[in-house]
């Protein structure tokens, strides 16, 4: 089990922390083994195409606090997506009813010349400014290759503005250069807060965290008539909210490549029971799941009422589903946790999942428990996925997979993925909302959008006859893997 420790500024990487790795292929079951054996290794890429970052992923959870300011202190290029985060956020808003307000985003705007006699001043002022525009209820600064590589001490300056304003400003240490695997900065920005904002418990509530983006509020049916009360966090809480998490009676993660590290510590440093069964998704996952909830809210009679009164309602319909989706192929890219999610999903449907091309492996999570591996649970529940590629969205690697296997449907989780599989006329399906796929009405409700995919596939048609891809016939050819784990022997042309 990986140690918190909140007293340390930065939270350990993933590769070291947990032994994650960006490079493999193979089968599931063989990822899977060498991970319960300790031998999983990291293929090394003498190729890369691009890679996200984990300023990004602490941003993305850090943006949607609802009373606080980040600042990124940074050249203000690595801020070119703020953009995109303030209009998930504005429309989360409009899903929840919240009034309009436009995120409250700032860059420090390091220049050349700072990286030479430092940016502690120009950080400091920025702060004060913030303040006086905005009057947030905290101030998290996130940091940058540059602010790291000229070594700004940004907790000193952190916990100088602290006194001299009042409200906790706090140090996110999330640079990209320093982690390939880019969701280490979800687990920077949970470390932050755990680290300066939530305080010990004072009673306990019938509160339940549900880790999760910025998606539908499905846990309300659930948990209120259990007596309990869904606390979604960490977007589009308040800085108030997030204080007394820790008093919480469980957490439950929509997703444990977003969540595991803050699972983990609201459990190790407050006895917050942590859901440790793989997200619901499948019906054999949902029910473990349900079962996982039960036990830990002390709900198992409920619960199983819940069970065998949801089989009866959606098993027929399933069957219904199962027989329109018989004989049809599916390949998947997404994270890692939310990829497996999704391979359930699609294997429940009776899909045959020809490969998945999934951004990274962690082969444990930080509650280092085996029942919490969903890949685990996938290859036990509905047998070996072949092709099982663990690939950080290079997209050379997938248009050549694509183009060789040609689904019926390409699932994938992030936007930039999904132009590849239209672009070769395989329809392409993407949702943003994790809990779209949750629990049993969520694989009807992934049926149906599969369906609807799968019969509209003229725009993918008209759009492969007339786009160009930027990657030649020699390179289709290949085997994808050329530049995977040191088989460089290809020729350039
Ligand atoms: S922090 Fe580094 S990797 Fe991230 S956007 Fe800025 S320069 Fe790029």
């Amino acid at each position: 089990m990986s140690s918190i420790n909140i007293k340390s500024q930065e939270v350990q990487i993933r590769e070291v922390r947990l032994g994650s790795i960006t490079g493999f292929e193979g089968t599931a079951g063989e990822l899977v083994r060498c991970a319960r054996a300790g031998k999983l290794q990291d293929s090394v890429r003498s190729f890369s195409q691009c890679m996200g970052c984990s300023s990004g992923n602490a941003f993305c959870q850090l943006s949607m606090i609802r009373d606080a300011a980040i600042i990124n202190h940074a050249p203000v290029g690595c801020s070119g997506d703020f953009f995109g985060f303030n209009f998930v956020y504005r429309v989360g808003q409009m899903e929840r009813n919240l009034p309009p307000a436009t995120g409250r985003y700032f860059n420090s705007n390091i220049e050349e010349k700072d990286t030479i006699f430092g940016a502690t001043a120009k950080l400091g002022e920025t702060v004060r400014q913030v303040y006086e525009r905005v009057k947030p209820k905290a101030i998290f600064i996130t940091t940058s290759c540059a602010s790291a590589i000229i070594g700004d001490d940004i907790e000193a300056v952190a916990n100088q503005m602290t006194d001299e304003l009042g409200i906790p400003v706090i140090g996110c240490y999330c640079e990209g250069f320093k982690s390939k695997i880019w969701t280490t900065g979800f687990d920077s920005a949970y470390h932050s807060i755990v680290r300066k904002l939530v305080k010990p418990p004072k009673k306990k509530t019938n509160n339940v965290n549900i880790i999760n983006f910025w998606g539908s509020h499905i846990f309300d049916e659930l948990l209120e008539p259990l007596g309990y009360k869904a606390d979604y966090i960490v977007p589009f809480s308040t800085v108030a909210d997030l204080e007394y998490i820790s008093e919480a009676a469980a957490t439950i993660q929509i997703c444990p490549t977003l969540g595991t590290y803050l699972g983990a510590a609201l459990e190790q440093l407050y006895g917050v029971p942590e859901i440790k069964a793989p997200p619901a998704y499948g019906i054999p996952g949902t029910d473990a799941w349900l079962r996982e909830l039960g036990k830990v809210l002390k709900r198992e009679k409920e619960i199983e009422e819940y069970i065998q009164k949801e089989h009866s309602r959606v098993l027929p319909i399933l069957e219904e589903y199962r027989r329109k989706l018989q004989g049809k192929t599916a390949y998947i890219t997404a994270g890692a946790a939310h990829g497996h999610a999704l391979i359930a999903l699609l294997r429940e449907l009776g899909l045959k999942v020809q490969g998945a091309a999934i951004f990274h492996h962690d082969p444990v999570y930080d509650n280092a428990d085996p029942a919490s591996d969903a890949l685990a649970h996938d290859v036990n529940t509905y047998g070996d996925v072949h092709n099982y590629n663990v690939c950080n969205k290079q997209a050379y690697e997938l248009v050549n997979i694509l183009n060789k296997v040609r689904p019926d449907i390409m699932i994938a989780r992030h936007g930039g993925m999904t132009l590849w599989g239209a672009k070769l006329g395989v329809p392409t399906l993407l949702i943003g909302d994790e809990q779209f796929g949750f629990g049993y009405q969520g694989v009807l409700n992934y049926a149906e959008r599969i369906l609807e995919t799968i019969d509209n596939r003229e725009f993918v048609t008209n759009l492969a006859k007339h786009s160009t891809m930027p990657y030649t016939k020699w390179w289709l050819e290949q085997n994808p893997f050329s530049f995977l784990g040191g088989n460089i022997d290809v020729e350039v042309y």
